[in-house]
């Protein structure tokens, strides 16, 4: 009996339990293995700190694993690619003929001085990446009426590019609708040359952080938080003092994936970024955020990813060439506040365009447009997230990006 084994149960490592089950032959053992029964809906941390109750983020995971897949609640310890054996804490070992590596990214406080080892963390310094983290915020937020906020990130690659945009967007329309905008002052701070990533996107969110009168620190390689001084410090001398700060830590891969030698030193798996497989072990596949693949990570590349990984998978089996070729296809959503979105379509290769997505020349949404029609998609895509793209459901989007219709800005 061949033995497949999934390491995490977030978004990729679901998916792919749920699409192979259903193209496996019934004689393959699939596992899942992950620390704990609870499944984050992670794009709803950006709601938690305005308005979503934090426990609506939650539900199990085993719920969305289908019959025929083994769950094993247990934390990885180490893996053993020349024994195909993972080790797990409680010192059971799990043998596998393929392994798939979905353990995600974690946001590592502890990496910036100053943030998880001072006096301020969760009092006045925050974050909103961690369920713990945003409802925190959401008790500080209540009580913050003045005073200077930064929003800032630590450095890349973070989960989700746009979220602290996203939040800085939102913060401000939480301060601009109880009436206290002109009490507080808002920078957003990040180590990237402009706001964004993208060159194109950059400017329009440029533009957007100015009409909103919230000032942007670029270049900001941050060095550490000074907690008596409350400033935000960087290597080439500024200091940002602060009332507020809400950071977005950096971001590693999972522990055992470094320990294990498998990641490169920031803990993500090298993969050949167009079939997914490792680079250097060739039964050993990974997905979603855990991969090193130059693109954003996000729920909607794990679930492009991964649906062009399935082929991909049954081939190497089957010891054939490996058909699909993934383009790194990204659609992130960009909430701007005042009940508008923004949304981005790009890959490797292309940057974010204009258009409509997901049916050229009909939409119903517009790419890098800031609409409402944008915003309620975003709010839909909780529910597609749980009924459809979890359990494996194909949804009417192009997993490829799609140049119908697209058009430079
Ligand atoms: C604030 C925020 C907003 C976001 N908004 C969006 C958005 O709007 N759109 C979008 O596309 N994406 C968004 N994302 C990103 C998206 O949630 C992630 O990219 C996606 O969940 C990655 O899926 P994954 O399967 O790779 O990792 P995860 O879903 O994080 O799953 C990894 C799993 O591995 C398990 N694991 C790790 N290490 C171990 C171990 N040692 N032992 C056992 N189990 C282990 C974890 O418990 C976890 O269940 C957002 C993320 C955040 C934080």
């Amino acid at each position: 009996m061949p033995k497949l084994l999934i390491l995490g149960a977030g978004t990729a490592g679901t998916m792919a339990a749920n699409l192979l089950r259903d193209r496996l032959d019934d004689h393959w053992s699939i596992t899942v293995v992950d620390r704990d029964d609870e499944h984050h809906y992670q794009p709803g941390y950006l709601f938690v700190p305005f308005w979503m109750e934090p426990e609506r983020v939650v539900r199990s995971r085993s719920q969305f694993l289908p019959d025929g897949v083994a769950m094993c609640r247990a934390e990885v310890d180490h893996v053993d690619p020349q024994a195909r054996r993972v080790l797990l804490a409680d010192g059971t070992a799990l043998d596998y003929d393929w392994l798939v590596i979905a353990s995600g990214s974690h946001p590592r406080p502890d990496l910036v001085p100053g943030v998880a080892d001072g006096p301020l963390w969760r009092d006045t310094v925050h974050d909103f990446y961690t369920l713990e983290g945003a409802t925190a915020l959401k008790e500080k937020l209540r009580t913050f009426k003045r005073g200077r906020l930064l929003v800032h990130i630590a450095e890349m690659p973070i989960k989700c590019p746009v979220a602290p945009l996203e939040f800085a967007f939102l913060v401000e329309d939480h301060f601009r609708r109880q009436g206290i905008r002109h009490q507080v002052d808002i920078t957003y701070v990040t180590p990237l040359d402009g706001a964004f990533t993208k060159p194109v996107a950059s400017a329009t969110f440029a533009d957007l952080l100015d009409e909103r009168s919230i000032r942007l620190a670029a270049d900001f390689a941050v060095d550490r938080v000074d907690t008596g001084a409350r400033t935000l410090n960087a290597y080439d001398g500024r200091a940002l003092p602060f009332d507020l700060l809400v950071t977005v830590p950096p971001h590693t891969g999972a522990r055992f994936v470094s320990e294990s030698g498998l990641g490169n030193d920031m803990g993500f798996v090298p993969v050949d970024k167009h079939t997914l497989r490792s680079v250097e072990h060739e039964r050993i596949f990974a997905l979603g955020d855990a991969s090193d693949i130059p693109t954003s990570k996000a729920g909607s590349v794990a679930h492009f990813a991964t649906e062009m990984f399935v082929d991909n998978f049954i081939a190497a089996t089957q010891g054939r060439p490996l058909p699909n070729s993934f383009d790194g296809h990204a659609n992130c959503f960009l909430e701007t506040g005042r009940g508008k979105a923004l949304l981005l379509d790009f890959n490797y290769d292309t940057q974010p365009l204009t258009g409509t997505f997901p049916v050229p020349g009909v939409g119903p949404m517009s790419l890098l447009r800031n609409t409402r029609r944008n915003h309620l998609g975003k709010l839909a895509f909780e529910q597609i997230y749980w009924r459809m793209l979890l359990p494996g459901r194909r949804l009417p989007v192009p997993l490829q990006m799609s140049m119908a219709g697209k058009k430079p800005a």
